[in-house]
This record gives structure tokens, sequence and C-alpha cells, in this order.
């Protein structure tokens, strides 16, 4: 399992590269983040041991349990949180996250604003659009994005480093990877968190600076818990 797992990272890095050639950006222009939701600690573990350090976990309870005693043995991990945050969790967040990708509502970036005080420093912030305008998805709207980064920047004085997304399944991704890359470009913003395993290289080719790919490193992961 080790050796297939460093066997897909090198793989995964490799498509990247070749999307970003393609694409004429520079070969540094896209991180990889392995998903390591849902997956057992041995599959981390091998990741780390061939030299991986950016993980995502979707789940701040899941990150709780496992990521304090990796980053003893890893202490240059970067981590990335990719899921829902609710308010009663983000103090936890803060300690345990190096980014927070899933900004998406005033209340959570004014409680983002108390734990600043409180901690005395916040993870890098990424806002996570709803692109497909789904019902049941988070994210702010994309017409209501304008108001809310100027309610982070200029209100609350919380810098947004980058715009995420996932797009609906019955969609091409295309689309709503090139219609992140317009709203960054017009409430200047850099970072576009966007692509997982199915469409990665895609997403590197439209101007990702961030992939979030699980399966096509880790292999199928267990099913999510009810809470966390
Ligand atoms: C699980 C997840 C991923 C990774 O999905 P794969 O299809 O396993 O690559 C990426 N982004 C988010 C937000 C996720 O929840």
């Amino acid at each position: 399992m080790g050796q297939m797992i460093g066997d897909n990272l090198s793989r995964v890095q490799g498509d990247i590269r070749g999307a970003l050639d393609d694409a004429g950006r520079p070969l540094n222009a896209c991180r990889l983040i392995a998903v390591s939701k849902g997956q057992p600690v041995e599959r981390v573990e091998a990741a780390l041991r061939a030299g991986h350090r950016i993980f995502g976990e979707n789940r701040v309870q899941e990150a709780e349990a496992k990521w304090p005693t990796l980053r003893q043995a890893y202490k240059d991990v970067e981590l990335h949180l990719i899921g829902p945050l609710q308010t009663n969790k983000i103090s936890l967040a803060v300690k345990l996250f190096d980014v927070i990708q899933t900004l998406d509502r005033p209340k959570l970036a004014r409680k983002l604003v108390l734990e600043r005080d409180r901690q005395g420093a916040l993870p890098r912030l990424y806002v996570q659009v709803n692109t497909g305008a789904e019902e049941q998805k988070a994210g702010v709207e994309s017409d209501a994005l304008g108001p809310f980064l100027e309610l982070c920047r200029e209100t609350l004085r919380l810098d947004v480093d980058g715009l995420m997304c996932i797009p609906p399944i019955d969609q091409p991704a295309g689309l709503h990877f090139a219609f992140l890359k317009k709203l960054a470009g017009e409430h200047g913003v850099d970072g576009l968190s966007m692509g997982m395993s199915r469409d990665y290289a895609l997403a590197a080719t439209l101007g990702a600076s961030l992939v979030r790919v699980g399966t096509a490193i880790f292999g199928t992961r267990a099913a999510p818990q009810a809470s966390g």
C-alpha cells in the first residue's frame, strides 16, 4: 500500500506538471492537496513517508483525532480544511488548520475575527463559492461574492487568499473552473482551489493554484461518519 501511494502521488504530480506545461503556466503554479479524509492513518503515513506535506480534511473532529500526533513527527505539514465549518468548531479549527477553504457566511467571518483576537492569529482563508447555485451545497452565491468579500476585507480586515468551488456532479467541471477564475479576476483574489480526483489536470490547465485529490492518491475511503 505504501509503495502504491507513493506511486500515485508521483503520477498525480506528473499529470499536474504536464497540464501546467500544456497551459504555459509555471510548473510550481499549482500545489497538490492530498485529501486524507476517511483514510486510515497508515495510508496518511505512507504519503508522509513519500515526502508529501500538504493535506486536506473535511471534518474538524476527524482532523483533531488524526493530525496532532502526526504533526509531532512531521512538523512541516500544511493542513487545509475543505469541508463545512460550524461556528461551534471555529476555535478548534483555528488551532488545527493552516488554511480554511470554506469561509462562506458573515456569521463565520465575524466569529473568525473574535478568534483572531483570542488566539492571536488565523489560518489563511479561502471563500467557498457555490458556482452551481445548488440548494444543498455550501458556499457564497456568485452574485453575493462581491458584498461578502467587501465585508471580510473592508469591515472585518480579514485577508482572503483565494476562492474554492466544488462543481455540481452532473455538469462539466471546466465551466465552473473557468467561472471561478473569472470571479477571482473580477474581485482581485489570487488563489483558486478547484479540481478533484477526476478533473485535477483540467483544473490545473484552467488556473487552479490548489487541487484537492483524495481517491486518486489513497484509493477508496470509508463512508463518511454522521457528524464532525
Ligand atoms: C473529498 C473531497 C475532495 C477529494 O475528492 P476525491 O474525489 O477523492 O479526489 C476534494 N474536495 C473536497 C471539498 C472534498 O470534500
